[in-house]
């Protein structure tokens, strides 16, 4: 590994886009299947996560998972050692992860927000590690699902629960999800979702859902008006290396990632779902530099990008960006730390 790679991995880090059901480690999601009856499609947990990526094998994966978690308990185990995990990997110091309580069927909204506030709070003593939630829903499912969601967030409050996303099969409409938006909205909860194709759904996710920040949006790349808009404000772009990369299928050198962060859009680096796509968030900021020429400051502005756009309350986020800067000083690294934002606008 090079020095500059090693500076990498040293790097406090940030993650704004994981998913709990794709990071859940395989040996855990074998031994929720047998304790809790559920046969699952392997029983060698080297086999569990295949390392294909199609949709189909992907979804079996991510849904087999929803299936084999079944109580609070097993909430709150998953979601500490994704914690954990992230923190060993990659120096995570603050974490946003998404959930699909609509996918449990087993466990009710509730009984989910119990044993994943357990889990958080235990990594948290652990390492150190700040974690958020964020509920969301796939494109596949009904407006109804989606609005019972948003009412079972109003219904249960909780300062850890940030907003709701929405993801899936990209070719499924953001729109017709316009009213569960606009009622998370209403009651002051933040809203992102995943965009890929076609190349509109950047436009439809900020402009109908009313979305803060995009999941992915690769093809903004292909709309420059829309683009200098959202360099323009500021809206955050929660890029996953691998899964980008294999999504574009072209040379890594020619990832839609590397024309984002040279046209000045606010972009951070993410796993999406580490356990499927076999990587973490260690080897993604690695992976994106070594194949983009990227120095350490380019880094290193994509994690305070990540800090920056990140939903937590100003205080603590303030808080957050001090400490970032405060041990990359400590580490003794050539990194401007404080830089303007005016000054790196094109
Ligand atoms: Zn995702």
């Amino acid at each position: 590994m090079s020095n500059i790679e090693q500076q990498i991995n040293s790097l406090p880090k940030i993650e704004l886009h994981s998913h709990l059901e794709g990071s859940v480690r395989a040996e855990t999601v074998l031994a929720f299947g047998q304790k809790n009856g559920v046969k699952l499609h392997a029983d060698d947990p080297s086999a569990f996560y295949s390392g294909r990526y199609e949709q189909d094998e992907f979804f079996k994966q991510f849904f087999g998972v929803c299936e084999a978690m079944a109580s609070p308990e097993d909430c709150s185990r998953a979601i500490y050692e994704v914690l954990c995990d992230q923190v060993a990997a990659g120096n995570v110091r603050y974490s946003e992860i998404f959930f699909q309580p609509t996918m449990h069927k087993r466990m009710s909204y509730p009984q989910m927000l119990d044993g994943l506030l357990d889990g958080i709070k235990r990594a948290e003593a652990e390492t150190g590690v700040k974690s958020r939630m964020i509920a969301a829903i796939n494109r596949e499912q009904s407006l109804d699902v989606a609005m019972k969601l948003v009412q079972d967030i109003i219904d249960n409050p909780c300062e850890r629960i940030l907003g709701i996303g929405l993801d899936g099969n990209p070719y499924f409409s953001a729109s017709e999800f316009k009213p569960a938006f606009d009622l998370a909205r209403r009651h002051g909860l933040h809203r992102t979702a995943h965009a890929g194709v076609p190349v509109h759904d950047n436009g439809e996710v900020i402009d109908v859902l009313g979305c803060q920040r995009i999941d992915h949006g690769y093809y903004i790349i292909e709309d420059k008006e829309l683009l200098d808009r959202l360099v323009r404000d500021r809206v955050h772009f929660t890029a996953c290396w691998t899964l980008a990369s294999g999504y574009f299928a072209t040379d890594p050198e020619n990832s839609p990632i590397k024309a984002m962060v040279d046209a000045g859009l606010s972009v951070s680096i993410n796993t999406d779902d580490p356990q499927i796509f076999h990587t973490d968030i260690g080897k993604e900021h690695v992976l994106a530099a070594r194949h983009l020429g990227w120095d350490l400051q380019t880094v290193w502005d994509r994690i305070i990008d990540a800090a920056e756009a990140s939903w937590l309350p100003e205080s603590e986020r303030q808080m957050l960006l001090a400490q970032l800067k405060k041990e990359v000083r400590d580490l003794g690294l050539d990194l401007i730390t404080d830089r303007r934002r005016e000054d790196s606008l094109p």
